[in-house]
């Protein structure tokens, strides 16, 4: 089995994201980047699969400008195989992107896709869902366990009102939740052996993609500030703020 991982380049989790001036979007310039967690969770998914002796290879695929290349690195240095990066300078939308990893699914013949359930900078939870459609393959979304077996894969699925167990045949699209595993640390002498490990690129137009925008960005704001909280010297005293000043009991 082939198993297939898109990880995308964000802003790393600890970094408090600024809005630009201008407001056309958010502040990328000199700001320390990283894997999106969710796509720190597929990787390690699909390393336990190869590892469990289900996968012969796993490979990173990941859109966008060249830095991608530094994510992709940290993939292999985790232990994956080999990375594809699709490089554009293009404001990528799912669809498009949806539509580039489908191209390079059915260049590798990837049997299984491990996605993120969604990106932590635009919070789409997109891509997945529509290369499960595109590709027309069963799709297990939210999936806190995955296991191999005959028929295809006997997954979990985290849903509203607790777990629900599925079996989808393969080749199969999945994508994580945060309780599926938690994702390794790369060891020093991994890091060097990624180094060695290959990295093809190819161009959108290579793959066939149009990836023209559908969607327009309007404006970009700041949240609301909140105004500073107040002590209370004691319950009374706050019983009588929320009856009389916020008016809420
Ligand atoms: P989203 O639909 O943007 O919330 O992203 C869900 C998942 O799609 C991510 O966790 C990645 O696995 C994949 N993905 C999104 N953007 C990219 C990208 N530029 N390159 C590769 N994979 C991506």
């Amino acid at each position: 089995m082939k198993i297939l991982v898109p990880v995308k380049r964000v802003i790393d989790a600890n970094i408090r994201v600024r809005v630009k001036a201008d407001q056309t979007g958010v502040e990328t310039a000199n700001v320390k980047m990283a894997m999106n967690p969710f796509c720190e969770i597929a990787v390690e998914e699909a390393l336990r699969l190869k590892e469990a002796g289900h996968a012969e290879e796993v490979i990173m695929v990941s859109a966008g400008p060249e830095k991608c290349q530094e994510t992709i690195r940290t993939g292999l240095a985790m232990g994956a195989d080999r990375g594809v990066h699709i490089n554009t300078e293009a404001t990528l939308e799912p669809l498009a992107i949806a539509k580039m990893i489908k191209a390079v699914a059915e260049k590798e013949s990837a049997d299984l896709i491990i996605l993120g359930k969604q990106s932590i900078d635009d919070d789409n939870n997109q891509t997945g869902q529509m290369l499960a459609a595109i590709m027309q393959r069963p799709l297990g979304s939210y999936i806190s366990k995955i296991e191999k077996n005959h028929g295809g894969f006997a997954i979990t699925r985290e849903i509203d009102a607790g777990l629900e167990n599925l079996q989808i045949t393969s080749p199969a699209v999945v994508t994580t939740d945060l309780r599926l595993n938690e994702p390794r640390y790369a060891s020093l002498p991994n890091i060097m052996k990624a180094k060695k490990k290959p990295i093809d690129m190819v161009t959108p137009e290579q793959l066939g993609v149009d990836i023209s925008n559908r969607i327009e960005v309007l404006q970009v704001t700041e949240p609301p500030a909140r105004d500073a909280g107040v002590m209370v010297s004691s319950a009374a005293e706050l019983v009588d703020k929320l009856k009389n000043e916020a008016k809420v009991i």
